[in-house]
C-alpha cells in the first residue's frame, strides 16, 4: 500500500504558561507548583491524500494556526511526528530536508506582514530560487515573471514594493512566492480572512485554478465555514487543540456528527448574508491552560451527559471515512 502523502501523527505542541512574580519567588525557594502548560495542539492525527483539499476549521485560539506552522516545518512539535511522502520530517537532513521545506509551502494570513517591505516584488518572489540556487541566475527572472503572470500580476509592477499594492495583490504576491519553488503541498493559514469580501472570491478562485493546473494538495485553515465548504473535499473540525470531527465536507456540512460541528455550522452566516466573523457560540472557548475535564466541549454542549464530564471521548470512526470524538456515537464507552 502507498504511504499517505502527508501525515500528522499524534502531534502535540505545549507551551509553558507564564508565572506570576509570587510563583517565581516560590520557585526560587523550591516550593512552587509546576508552571501551567498551554496545550495548543494536544494529540492530532491527520492524513492528507495527494491532490485533495482538507479544510481545517475552528474558533480563534483552537490551535489550527499552530498546527499549520508545524505542518510546514516552521514550528517543531513538542511530541509526535510529521511525515511527508511516508518519511518523518524530523529525520530528514541536508538536501532531503530542503526538499521537504520547498515542497511544503505556506501562504500566510497577513500578506503584508509576511512580505519584506524593503524588497522589490521580483526579489521577494525569486528569493528562495536565489538563496537555494534552484535555478541558474540567468533563468531566475523568467521564472519570477512566470509566477507573477500566473497569479495575475502585471509585470510592469515587478520593481514595486509591497506597500504599493492592495491587500488582494499582496496575497497574490504571497502565492507567487510559494509557486515559484514548485511546491506539491500548500498550507494556507486564513489566506483570505484579511481581505475584503469582494476580493476573497477572486483569491479563492486563484487558489482553485493553480491547484487544478499544478495538481496541488491543500491544507486550508480558516474560521470561515463558507469558504471551507466551497473549497474543501474533506473537512476537519478542531476544538481546544484536538480534532473532534473529520469527514467528507459534503457529509459534515449536511449532517454534522459532533455537537460542536453542528453549533459552528448553525452559527455560521449563510452565503446570502455573509459576514466575516462567526456569530458567537453558546459560552466561551475555555482556556487551553485549564481545559474542562472529560469532553472539553461539555460546558457548552446541550447534549452533555454525566460521563461527558469525566471521560474524554476518543476520535473514532463512526462511518466509512468519517470520525467523531463524542459519546453520543460511542455506545461502548463507560
Ligand atoms: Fe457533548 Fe458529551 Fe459529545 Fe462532548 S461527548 S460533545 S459533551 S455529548
Amino acid at each position: 500500500m502507498n504511504a499517505p502523502f502527508f501525515e500528522l501523527r499524534d502531534v502535540k505542541k505545549h507551551f509553558r504558561g507564564k508565572q506570576t512574580f509570587a510563583q517565581r519567588l516560590l520557585a526560587a525557594t523550591g516550593n512552587a507548583p509546576p508552571p501551567p502548560v498551554l496545550k495548543a495542539v494536544d494529540g492530532v492525527d491527520l492524513s492528507v491524500t495527494r491532490g485533495e483539499v482538507l479544510g481545517l476549521v475552528g474558533e480563534s485560539g483552537c490551535g489550527k494556526s499552530t498546527l499549520a506552522r508545524i505542518a510546514t516545518g516552521i514550528s517543531k512539535p513538542s511530541a509526535g511526528d510529521v511525515a511527508f511522502e511516508g518519511r518523518s520530517a524530523a529525520k530528514l537532513r541536508g538536501k532531503e530536508r530542503l526538499n521537504y521545506l520547498l515542497k511544503v509551502q505556506m501562504v500566510f494570513q497577513d500578506p503584508y506582514a509576511s512580505l519584506d517591505p524593503r524588497m522589490q516584488v521580483h526579489k521577494i518572489v525569486g528569493e528562495a530560487l536565489r538563496v537555494h540556487r534552484l535555478l541558474p541566475k540567468s533563468e531566475i527572472d523568467a521564472a519570477v515573471d512566470k509566477a507573477l503572470t500566473e497569479v495575475g500580476l502585471d509585470l510592469a509592477y515587478r520593481t514595486r514594493y509591497p506597500h504599493q499594492f492592495s491587500g488582494g495583490q499582496r496575497q497574490r504576491i504571497g502565492i507567487a512566492r510559494a509557486l515559484a519553488v514548485k511546491p506539491d503541498f500548500l498550507v494556507c493559514d486564513e489566506p483570505v480572512s484579511a481581505l475584503d469580501v469582494s476580493i476573497q472570491a477572486q483569491v479563492i478562485n486563484l487558489f482553485m485554478d493553480v491547484r487544478e493546473k499544478h495538481g496541488l494538495t491543500y491544507l486550508f485553515v480558516s474560521h470561515d465555514l463558507g469558504v471551507v465548504r466551497h473549497i474543501s473535499d474533506r473537512v476537519a473540525i478542531m476544538y481546544l487543540g484536538r480534532i473532534v470531527e473529520i469527514g467528507a465536507a459534503s457529509a459534515v456540512f449536511a449532517e454534522p456528527a459532533h455537537p460542536y460541528s453542528a453549533a459552528l455550522i448553525a452559527a455560521s452566516p449563510s452565503t446570502a448574508r455573509r459576514r466575516r466573523t462567526f456569530q458567537p457560540l453558546k459560552g466561551e472557548l475555555p482556556s487551553p491552560l485549564a481545559p474542562p475535564s472529560g469532553c472539553p466541549f461539555h460546558p457548552r454542549c446541550e447534549h452533555a451527559m454525566a460521563k461527558c464530564r469525566e471521560v474524554r471521548p476518543a476520535l473514532r470512526e463512526i462511518a466509512p471515512g468519517r470520525s467523531a470524538a463524542c459519546h453520543l456515537h460511542h455506545s461502548d464507552t463507560p
